[in-house]
């Protein structure tokens, strides 16, 4: 057996999981720096062991990833909330410009059904503001 061979399971032994075999026995008795190896391991292992352990309290990781998954639905709402706004104020500012456009190129507007086109575009605006919050809510 070579030191490699003994150092892979040095940590396990310290450990209390298992105890070295006879070749590796041998090995250990005859190899000060394997001994000095072991010795080292199982001085970590009992410090380890009488640390102060704060207790996990349960269902610890479930509530975790649940906050998290809250806040990165929050965030993508809040994506999408601005995303509309500002594709609404967009699409205010284009009707606008076509307006003054038409109305200082000489086109009679008054005859247009303000009205219902207004309506149209009311309903057109919320069906799509609907459409992205009913996306929002299947995610
Ligand atoms: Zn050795």
């Amino acid at each position: 057996m070579t030191c490699d061979d003994i150092r892979d399971l040095i940590e396990p032994w310290a450990a209390g999981d298992g105890s070295p075999s006879t070749e590796a026995a041998a090995h250990l008795r005859a190899c000060a720096s394997c001994q000095e190896a072991l010795a080292i391991a199982t001085e970590i292992e009992r410090a380890l062991a009488g640390a102060d352990t704060v207790p996990i309290p349960s269902r610890f990781t479930d509530r975790v990833a649940r906050a998290a998954r809250r806040e990165r639905s929050i965030n993508r709402e809040l994506g999408d909330a601005i995303f509309h706004a500002a594709m609404s104020g967009a699409l205010v500012i284009a009707g606008v410009a076509v307006w003054l456009s038409l109305a200082s190129s000489g086109v009679d507007l008054s005859s247009l059904p303000l009205a219902a086109i207004s309506l149209a575009a009311a309903a057109a605006w919320l069906a799509w503001l609907w459409s992205g919050n009913e996306t929002l809510t299947q995610r």
